[in-house]
């Protein structure tokens, strides 16, 4: 592979998302300057967050919301809670949702927010406060127009409405369009709570078309089983593949015959956890990315796939349902060795584009059918997929590589139509 990299990023996600751009810059031919904008985030907001606990005692979180590029259209993407949330990781989620966006060719550019908090350990009602401080604190920097956030990892459809009330509140007006992601009866779209899992679906079945690979009886790996896993893995055994593995935080569990996806995931919401599924073996989680499987959906978070566990990557094609989970020396390693990796920016995207379809309906005050989100769902990704897909093929490069070039290509372009401020 030609592609070098730069030693160890020690696997902080900005230096990674940085080093990505920097990788494609050198084959675009955009002005430095404007790849030097591109590798920084436009604006970043940390913020207190201070909410009575349910015990009476004050506590204080905190919390960020970055916007890194908004060149193409309003700052979007996700808000998660979690304890290992911190700036470097919101930045680099916020970089790659200018990716994500660019690559799809939908009119946004990227954002993201996070609290540092154990969602875990909260109650319902402490959880509603910390959301409605939180968007009180970002309240002038979102808008239907300007940002607008959704869920991500420990945030739901509930979570949404807090914020849509919230921001309501505040400017005295109602506007579902602030927040995608929302429940159906405040103006959610159908079909979005599962458009990421179809999106990383459907880049399995045209992996497999490219690739001559079989997918009916094709084996499959999951991490992480909370909304992108759990529903990756039901849809998967739609298309009669077999989910041989899954784990989430807290264990794995492994049954060569197959697991039934749903009841796994009927047994988690019932125990807290995969571990524990009656007829499965439980393995270590860290193994589940080396099981010999036909392909692997990493869908927890960042830096599963790492310079120490790729060699014992098994996985013949892999497709990234969460953001960040190979960093770029494991990138290097499996494309030498043959493996098909379909990249975050491309593989997760079908729940930003469904948030965009969201949106559409609620500036416009419209309702789609389930069956048209799915259908120019579909669409959108077939058609993102092959566009990546020949520029590998033009470029002779992994698909990260020819994905980060379509992205930085699009922005800099729009970046140097629209010129610079004064
Ligand atoms: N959090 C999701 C992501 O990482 C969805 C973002 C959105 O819908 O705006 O792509």
């Amino acid at each position: 592979m030609e592609e070098e990299t730069h030693g160890s990023m020690a696997n902080n996600p900005f230096e990674i998302a940085q080093h990505q751009i920097d990788i494609v810059a050198k084959r675009l031919k955009v002005d430095p300057g404007i790849i030097e904008i591109i590798k920084q985030p436009k604006r970043v907001l940390e913020v207190a967050v201070p909410i009575r606990m349910d015990n009476g005692q004050l506590r204080v979180f905190r919390g960020y919301r970055v916007q890194h590029n908004d060149a193409r259209g309003p700052f979007k993407g996700g808000i998660r809670y979690g304890p290992g949330v911190n700036m470097d990781e919101v930045k680099a989620l916020a970089t790659w949702m200018s990716m994500k966006t660019a690559v799809m060719d939908i009119p946004y550019g990227g954002g993201k927010g996070g609290i540092i908090c154990n969602p875990k350990e909260m109650s319902s009602a402490e959880l509603e406060r910390l959301t409605r401080r939180f968007t009180a604190e970002i309240s002038s920097i979102i808008g239907p127009l300007k940002d607008i956030p959704a869920p991500d990892v420990n945030t739901n459809p509930q979570t949404m409405a807090w914020i849509m009330d919230t921001y309501s509140a505040t400017m005295g007006i109602a506007e579902p369009a602030v927040v995608t992601g929302k429940p159906i009866s405040l103006g959610g779209s159908l079909g979005r709570n599962e458009a990421t899992s179809r999106g990383v679906v459907i880049c399995a079945r045209e992996a497999a078309k490219v690739t001559g690979a079989k997918l009916q009886g094709a084996t499959v790996a999951v991490t992480g089983y909370g909304n992108v896993g759990y529903n990756s893995a039901w849809l998967a055994q739609e298309l009669r593949m077999r989910v041989v593995a899954c784990s989430d935080s807290q264990g794995a569990i492994y049954n060569p015959d197959g697991l039934d996806a749903r009841k796994v995931g009927d047994f988690k919401a019932r125990t807290g956890t995969v571990k524990g599924y009656p007829g499965s073996k439980e393995i270590p989680i860290d193994k589940v990315v080396e099981l010999d499987v036909d392909f692997l959906f990493p869908c927890a978070l960042e830096n599963e796939i790492t310079s120490t566990n790729v060699e014992s990557v098994n996985a013949k094609i892999i497709i990234e349902g969460a953001n960040g989970p190979t960093t770029p020396e494991a990138d290097e390693v499996l494309y030498r060795n043959g493996t098909f990796l379909v990249p975050d920016i491309l593989a997760n995207a079908g729940g930003v584009t469904v948030s965009y379809f969201e949106w559409l309906q609620n500036l416009r005050r419209e309702y789609w059918t389930e069956q048209e989100v799915n259908v120019k769902l579909e669409a959108r990704m077939v058609k993102a997929f092959h566009e990546v897909y020949d520029i590998a093929k033009k470029e002779n490069v992994h698909m990260r590589t020819a994905a980060f070039m379509l992205a930085v290509g699009r922005i800099a372009s729009v970046m140097e139509t629209r010129g610079l401020f004064p």
